[in-house]
């Protein structure tokens, strides 16, 4: 790969920067100062920056909290996106982008990559990924709906995976219950359209986990992080 191109992905400018810091002399390829922004570089080059070495990876991968408001795309014309959230000097940051969706007043759990082949196994039906949703939803839920929920929910166009519902507070003043469901697939509306297909709209909706990932009691509203080692071997 071009060493413009090489620098940019490790998050060391636009390109047009990177460009300035060829001209300035303080880009060195195996100890050698390169300046011709076409250079070719593999990953097993050492590419340094002012005597700072760079390590490549190939992938970037980011657990976000998602805030409600903010759409799961990568660009969009009129609204903020979750890519907005995320600092643009980040490796491969223009690469990134989110594994499976949230609805834009949906917050939670939000794994996003470059590496394309992660994210389409992790989103193949075959593979049933659980994801885990905390909802508020209006009305009382009855025990009887978790066992109805364990065999699937017709919908008009399709019946879903079983799917468990923990019946986690009733509140019997405000007419509200606090429930936790957990799919296998991922289909547009799913959560909202369970449960709103038994009488109980979603008010608040979080994804609390994806496959592995759980979403950390630290991470606040619009923060992300890295995934650790750990939970990345979980993901494969
Ligand atoms: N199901 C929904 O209805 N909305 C989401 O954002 C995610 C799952």
């Amino acid at each position: 790969m071009r060493i413009d191109r090489y620098l940019a992905n490790m998050g060391q400018g636009s390109r047009q920067e990177v460009r300035a810091l060829l001209k300035q002399k303080v880009v060195t390829v195996n100890g050698q100062v390169v300046k011709q922004a076409g250079q070719q570089v593999t990953p097993t080059d050492l590419v340094a920056v002012a005597g700072r070495p760079l390590a490549y990876t190939p992938f970037g991968y980011y657990l976000l909290n998602k805030p409600a408001g903010v759409l799961t795309a990568t660009i969009d014309p009129h609204e903020a996106t979750v890519l907005e959230l995320l600092a643009p000097t980040l490796p491969h940051y223009r690469e990134l982008a989110p594994v499976g969706r949230l609805d834009r007043d949906t917050t939670g759990l939000l794994l996003i990559t470059n590496d394309g082949q992660l994210a389409h196994r992790l989103l193949q039906p075959k593979y049933h990924v659980a994801k885990r949703y905390l909802a508020t939803v209006s009305g009382l839920v009855q025990p009887e709906l978790s066992a109805i929920f364990a065999q699937g929910v017709k919908l008009s166009d399709f019946t879903t995976q079983p799917a468990q519902l923990e019946i986690l507070a009733v509140d019997t003043e405000k007419k509200q219950s606090t429930v936790a469901l957990t799919i296998a697939e991922g289909k547009y509306h799913q959560v909202k359209r369970m449960l709103t297909a038994f009488d109980h709209p979603v008010l608040q909706l979080q994804r609390q986990s994806f496959g592995p990932l759980t979403l950390p009691a630290d991470l606040s509203s619009g923060a992300y992080r890295e995934l650790t080692a750990a939970e990345l071997v979980a993901l494969q």
